[in-house]
């Protein structure tokens, strides 16, 4: 327990120091605050389609919406396409149908917005909010333009994660908008690019959000449950995950026909889909509204950050001691696998985990990937010098 205890207070110094060094203050109006989202709303919901098409398709989704209980009606006007000649949007024409959206059915309407030209034509029809897209975030270039761009407004912005996974990119986008005097200010967590073969169109990289709520609690924070998954059949539980971690907010793409759909047409739902998906979602106690609750749940999770830092400290301890039999290997002419040994520590370990309430499954799995990195080290140290010694 002395040595666990003073490696708690090791890495509680370096949190501290990395907290100092990192964390920008940003100044954040509360979500309550902007006007938007019905009073009491959990989750608060934006939706609507990815694309606004025509006048028929964005009225008739919106009134689909609408009855849903969504008060912010979202439609890309301009459009991030990966290939051109595809449909990039119908441009500022499409802005008038928002218009009507809002005058007609009392809605509040919100696009995405990649340059200056985007906001100025966004103030002038009355858009009442604006995002930026995750293409965008990851240009500063474009960030600054909008920022500059927003001055001496009053209108909320949500901010995209970039597509690659860069917390700071991420808040330098924020802090650039705060700067420019923004305070209705919030993020959309949607996933990212990846190589990896998984199976949804972004990975879906949680612990980043995490640690942005972790780091900004103040912020209002969705999920975008359509990019990160790509699929009608993950929004379920993609948007249960995000509320399970506490995340304010989801916003959804939703069509009238979401098979004539002239983008994102796999994921999108029927507005009366999504009524029978936020119905069968299930809301966690507002932590907010608690404080007992926040305090267990910070207190809860700041031991899970320690124990996971240990985790680290134990893991890299190990190693060294299986470099170290690398080497005594090398000297020795011994073989490093030794196959009825491993198979051996693994099922003892297996037999014991049950005493610690664990599955043998999941600690099999982690133990051979432990292994199999051991391996890995001591060939490295047993193939050194191999060549210049012949
Ligand atoms: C969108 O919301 O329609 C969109 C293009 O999303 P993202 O920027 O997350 O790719
Ligand atoms: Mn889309």
């Amino acid at each position: 327990t002395l040595k666990l205890a003073l490696t708690f207070s090791k890495f509680d110094n370096l949190r501290n120091l990395s907290k100092l060094i990192m964390e920008t203050k940003l100044d954040i109006l509360p979500v309550e605050k902007w006007e938007l989202f019905p009073e009491g709303q959990r989750p608060l919901l934006i939706a609507g389609p990815c694309s606004a098409e025509s006048e028929v398709q964005v009225m008739q989704t919106a009134r689909g919406l609408k009855a849903a209980g969504v008060n912010v009606f979202r439609a890309g006007i301009w459009k991030p396409r990966t290939h051109p000649n595809n449909f990039e949007g119908i441009g500022t024409p499409g802005l008038k149908w928002l218009q009507r959206v809002k005058n007609e059915l009392g809605m509040k309407v919100a696009t995405e917005v990649a340059s200056e030209k985007h906001i100025f034509d966004c103030l002038k029809f009355g858009v009442d909010m604006v995002w930026i897209g995750a293409r965008t975030t990851a240009n500063p270039f474009l960030v600054q333009e909008i920022a500059d761009a927003l001055k001496d407004t009053d209108i909320p912005v949500l901010v995209k994660n970039p597509v690659n996974p860069d917390i700071d990119l991420w808040i330098g986008a924020l802090e650039r908008l705060n700067q420019a005097g923004i305070r209705k200010l919030g993020v959309i967590h949607r996933g990212f690019s990846t190589s990896e073969k998984i199976q949804y169109r972004n990975l879906p990289g949680w612990q980043l959000a995490v640690e942005m709520r972790t780091r900004y609690p103040e912020m209002p924070f969705f999920a975008d449950p359509s990019h990160m998954g790509g699929a009608r059949k993950y929004l379920n539980e993609l948007s249960q995950r995000a509320l399970d971690l506490g995340l304010d907010g989801l916003m959804i793409e939703s069509h009238c026909d979401p098979s004539c759909a002239m983008s994102d047409a796999g994921q999108q739902v029927t507005p009366e889909d999504f009524a029978k998906l936020i119905g069968g979602l299930k809301v966690r106690e507002a932590d907010s509204d608690s404080p007992e609750y926040k305090e267990n749940i910070d207190q809860l999770r700041a031991q899970i950050d320690i124990i996971d830092e240990n985790l680290l400290y134990i893991l890299s301890t190990r190693m060294n001691v299986s470099r170290s039999i690398g080497r005594y290997k090398k000297e020795h002419n011994i073989a490093i696998l030794q196959t009825s040994r491993w198979d051996a520590v693994l099922s003892q370990m297996i037999e014991k985990a049950k005493e610690y309430g664990l599955s043998a499954e999941f600690v099999s799995t982690v133990f051979n990937a432990i292994h199999e990195e051991s391996v890995q080290e001591q060939d490295k140290i047993l193939s050194e010098g191999v060549q210049s010694s012949e």
